[in-house]
């Protein structure tokens, strides 16, 4: 977390906020438990369990959203539900960005 949601102060690693005091505690917590279940989810799919790794993608998605978590729930939920579609053709608005940014993520696909 780099600005206080509440103030929009710039944070140091202290759990107050140095301008209005705000208890950032319980913020700092979800965020690393987003980063950890967004891990876990990215763990979980390399090893072909597409139903964990959803199920920990969503999970960290409701601790934190950010644009990456966002992207990369919405393409393990598309992993889960449907088979891989054609890079040249992403069913999803998002998923070409997200190719984009991990374009090797086309080539380490398991086959089912
Ligand atoms: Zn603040």
């Amino acid at each position: 977390m780099e600005r206080c949601p509440q103030c929009r102060a710039r944070l140091g690693p202290e759990a107050l906020c140095p301008r209005c005091g705000a208890d950032l505690t319980l913020a700092q917590r979800a965020e690393t438990e987003s980063v950890r279940r967004l891990h876990r989810a990215l763990t979980a799919f390399a090893v072909g369990e597409h139903q964990m790794a959803n199920a920990h993608a969503q999970a960290a998605l409701r601790l934190h959203r950010t644009p990456f978590t966002a992207v990369a729930a919405c393409w393990l939920k598309d992993q889960t539900q449907e088979p891989p579609q054609s890079s040249r053709s992403p069913k999803h608005p998002r998923m070409g960005l997200f190719r984009r940014i991990f374009g090797a993520c086309n080539n380490t696909k398991t086959e089912h």
